[in-house]
């Protein structure tokens, strides 16, 4: 038995099987024991009963999810199972957990070094652990630019903190240096690069809450510090984990929750009022792919499209990567499945391109590219001229 009392998760519950219809492990498995159903109904049990199922092995079971949060977006009784399922590792926490955090932390030190000797130690290395060391290069791109002529922002004269996320403050710093001239050219007021913590959005999947918190506490104070500025991000599940905060108990003042959610802002949403235009540098036997990462906002690739000319296909995939939750941990064949099934929306055009909006997206996508597509963040592409 449990501490936490699980029940609304399956009271609530109306069997209507729409989370079914968008969960990327039901889908990739056709396991009905992988559903986020399951899992709800699992964690009920658990909380109600003196079953004899240890926690090791519901833990097993509950460990296997994305934190995609596709269930509780489709689900009309607002059941938040990622957010159930973290509180439950939380209270049964194991050395996975304690070695995830342990990965998390030691990142400022470990991706710097990991993404310059990637190309040195590579060839001692094999298949994906070889393909995961490759991802966290800078990418230089011929295929395709992005030139960015004008952007017409309301946010001219504001002031701004840019928030990179982990993957571009360690190892893709490129990105960084575009997102700033982005700003720029937005006629923003930048301010310095504060020393953030991570975003936290994986440290708290993981289970590891009073961890993630802490990391939430420093972000806040930084952006008080600073006056309360906008706040730039061009990572989806950062800007989803910086909105998550405001469900931290983080003593907010009064009306502060409210100012924290409209400081955030995607640097794709300033690109709505922007003028382009899109070169190929070779031609592309098939179309570019945008992908819709499961934390994205609807619009992430409005301003692309509105620009985008009538010579060049684009397609979209709205598909989990299979990064997210701690699965890679607790089940890493798991992840076979779900990668092969994203790869599947384009396996008739074997190359191409295919672009996405989110740091971690990117790594993943570029880990498990199996054929012979360019894959990258769109700040990859961008080429701004003074
Ligand atoms: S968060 Fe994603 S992977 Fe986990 S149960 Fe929900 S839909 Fe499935
Ligand atoms: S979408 Fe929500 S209400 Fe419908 S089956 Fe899933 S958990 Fe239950």
């Amino acid at each position: 038995m449990i501490s936490s009392d699980y029940s609304r998760l399956c009271n609530d519950c109306i069997l209507c099987g729409r989370c079914l219809e968008v969960c990327p492990l039901f889908q990739s498995t056709n396991d009905e024991e992988y559903s986020p159903r399951a899992k709800a109904f699992l964690l009920q049990l658990l909380s109600i009963s003196n079953e004899t199922l240890s926690n090791g092995h519901v833990r097993k079971l509950a460990g296997i999810c994305l934190s995609c949060g596709r269930c509780t977006q489709a689900c009309p009784q607002n059941i938040d199972l990622p957010t159930a399922l973290a509180k439950f590792k939380s209270e049964s926490p194991s050395w996975k957990s304690w070695l995830w955090s342990c990965l998390i932390r030691s990142m400022p030190k470990t991706l710097p070094i990991l993404s310059h000797s990637a190309p040195a130690l590579s060839p001692f290395l094999m298949g994906d652990t070889k393909n995961r060391l490759l991802a966290l290069k800078e990418k230089s791109h011929h295929i395709l630019t992005l030139r960015f002529h004008s952007i017409r922002s309301s946010y001219k004269n504001e002031q701004a903190l840019l928030f990179p996320g982990c993957i571009a403050r360690y190892a893709k710093k490129k990105w960084i240096k575009t997102a700033y001239r982005i700003l720029y050219m937005s006629g923003l007021n930048v301010l310095g690069m504060p020393d953030w913590s991570c975003c936290g959005y994986s440290i708290q999947q993981a289970g590891l809450l009073e961890t993630s918190l802490t990391m939430q506490e420093n972000n806040l104070s930084i952006w008080r510090s600073y006056g309360k500025p906008y706040i730039m991000t061009f990572c989806a599940t950062c800007r989803h984990a910086l909105e998550g905060m405001v469900n931290a108990d983080l003593n907010w003042h009064d009306n502060e929750k409210d100012e924290w959610l409209q400081s955030i802002v995607t640097i794709s949403s300033l690109l709505n009022t922007s003028e382009i235009s899109l070169s190929l540098y070779k031609s592309l036997r098939s179309a570019i792919f945008l992908h819709h990462s499961c934390h994205a906002r609807s619009d992430v690739w409005q301003w692309l499209m509105k620009n985008a000319p009538v010579t060049v296909d684009f397609g979209t995939i709205d598909k989990c990567c299979g990064l997210g939750g701690s699965l890679i941990l607790e089940r890493p064949e798991m992840l076979q499945p779900v990668v092969a099934d994203l790869w599947s929306s384009v396996h008739s055009y074997r190359d191409g391109l295919l672009l996405t909006a989110c740091n971690g997206c990117d790594y993943q996508l570029t880990t498990f590219n199996p054929w012979n597509f360019e894959t990258g963040h769109w700040l990859d592409f961008v080429e701004i001229h003074d």
